[in-house]
């Protein structure tokens, strides 16, 4: 039997689970690491507390399965994207804490950078926005903030990652300093088509190049743990963001499959195969992996920034219901929301709207109003912002897509993802392994070292739970998303600029 080790690395925990050769789950650890808030919009973590508390759960999950380095035949590492490190090539030890893809410091900073032609460059060769969301800007503050940080990168004494980066570093003990392609997608310095840093890009942002790790396929042989990680070498196969990875994991390997992972906010990925797609509706486009030795496979992307914490705000600000689960029996406690239309949000609006001065809205109350066509709204509200970004995909793409995959802790919704079959027309299906995201690093990893020979091996290893039908007619749909784009527009443009929070 070979296993394979897949860190998940996610913005609050760090965790490791090892899989067997038919992708079953052997063993599971975690461990939470601190979120720093040093001033209102900025979110850090401590590097080096992420790399202590990712060996700890390698080192549990080890000892739970009772398994020795030999056992492993590769490793996989899938990470919170966009998060920015900088350390001292000489030391290993990083020079700030990590700027979090969360954090809005840059936000005035991006404005330098912003014209008409900027603009158009950053998204037709990086498929990105110019937004303080990605690295560049990050990564340039650091550099004009930490004292005599610039003249010690331009000697080449500084090292630049994103956690895969960092955790790859650590591993090898300081061998070797690489990332892969959709990571350094993320960074706003890579460009998509000619598939190289880009030197214009590293030169507007003012970023040296030496800073930067080598760009490697997805799968492919990154290194060897160093013998003091877990007893003896380890090969490291496997490199991916958290997002491609769940797109892998959900074994969207064909063109025109998708999935959307339902966790605090949602994300919707649409594999497009060898085509870089430009999106004309406020879509990313972003490498999802390459194998080593061919071309890379790309997607789009939409994320909306409130999908499961909605449900949370159920619980927290208007406390009725005790716990996220809870949802599910008050909504299904009434046949329809009746009118009651709630737009979630709470943050403003992301794809395809891209809206920051957008809030939150109920709308539709009368006086048969209840808690519970709230929750069942917050529900449909979920759901129809999924709707949203798949048109604005299909507009993209061309493509109709037939189904969809999904994933994350609201996917065990099981009225949600019917709710979700009904407004979208298509077959939602959910897997067996919720893990997803761990699994497509597993996959990589064990692509890379043979234990899976192909994408139609990989294919075989996914497992369909239950599979959602649409029970709604073509009539009531349509009177649906209707009433949903009219409360889109009222709750878009809410506040004014000078009430927003960069
Ligand atoms: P993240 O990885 O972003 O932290 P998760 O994938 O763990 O998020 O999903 C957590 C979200 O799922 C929470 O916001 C919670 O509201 C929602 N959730 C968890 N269980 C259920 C459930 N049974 N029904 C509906 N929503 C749920």
């Amino acid at each position: 039997m070979a296993y394979l080790m897949a860190l998940d690395e996610g913005t609050t925990s760090c965790r490791t689970i090892i899989f067997d050769d038919k992708s079953r789950i052997v063993s599971v650890a975690q461990q939470e690491f601190g979120q720093h808030f040093p001033k209102p919009g900025w979110v850090e973590h401590d590097a080096a507390e992420i790399w202590s508390k990712q060996l700890e759960t390698m080192h549990q999950v080890m000892k739970d399965a009772d398994l020795s380095a030999e056992d492993i035949a590769s490793i996989g590492i899938t990470n919170q994207r966009e998060t920015v490190v900088l350390w001292d090539r000489r030391t290993g030890v990083p020079v700030h804490n990590a700027i979090v893809w969360q954090d809005r410091r840059t936000a005035k900073m991006i404005s330098r950078y912003d014209t008409p032609e900027h603009r158009k460059i950053v998204h037709e060769r990086t498929g990105l926005l110019l937004d303080p969301y990605f690295c560049a800007t990050k990564i340039n503050w650091l550099l004009e903030h930490v004292s005599g940080l610039r003249a010690d990168a331009e000697a080449g004494h500084i090292a630049f990652g994103t956690i895969d980066s960092w955790l790859l570093w650590n591993l090898t003990d300081g061998e070797v300093h690489c990332t892969d392609i959709s990571n350094a997608c993320r960074t706003l310095l890579y460009d998509l088509h000619r598939q190289c840093w880009d030197e214009e890009l590293l030169e507007l942002f003012e970023i040296p190049a030496s800073i930067l790790p080598e760009v490697k396929p997805t799968s492919c042989h990154f290194g060897s743990t160093a013998s003091s990680i877990l007893g003896s070498p380890v090969h490291i196969g496997g490199m991916i963001g958290d997002q491609q990875s769940a797109l892998f994991g959900q074994a969207c390997v064909e063109p025109g499959m998708a999935k959307t992972t339902y966790g605090t906010g949602c994300f919707l990925l649409l594999n497009t195969g060898d085509k870089a797609i430009t999106s004309e509706n406020n879509m990313l486009t972003t490498v999802a992996w390459q194998l080593e030795g061919g071309a890379p496979t790309y997607a789009l992307e939409g994320s909306v920034f409130m999908g499961g914490a909605s449900i949370q705000w159920l619980r927290d600000g208007l406390k009725i219901i005790d716990d996220a689960p809870g949802v599910n029996e008050l909504a299904a406690s009434v046949p329809s929301s009746e009118g009651v239309l709630l737009v979630p949000a709470f943050a403003g609006m992301g794809a395809p709207y891209w809206d920051p001065f957008a809030r939150g809205a109920i709308l539709g109350l009368t006086r048969g109003s209840t808690s519970a066509h709230i929750a069942r709204a917050t529900l449909e509200g979920i759901a129809c912002q999924v709707c949203d970004l798949l048109h604005a995909m299909e507009r993209d793409s061309g493509v109709a897509l037939k189904e969809l995959r999904v994933d994350g802790g609201a996917a065990a919704s099981d009225l949600l993802m019917q709710i979700q079959s009904n407004l979208l027309d298509r077959h939602v299906l959910r897997p067996e392994v919720l893990e997803t995201t761990a699994l497509g690093a597993a996959f990589m990893a064990g692509l890379a070292c043979g234990v899976y020979e192909s994408l139609t091996d990989v294919s075989e290893h996914w497992n369909q739970d239950r599979r959602f039908e649409s029970e709604m007619d073509a009539a009531k749909r349509a009177e649906h998303l209707d009433l949903w784009s009219r409360a889109v527009k009222r709750s878009r443009n809410w506040i004014k600029e000078d009430e927003h929070e960069a």
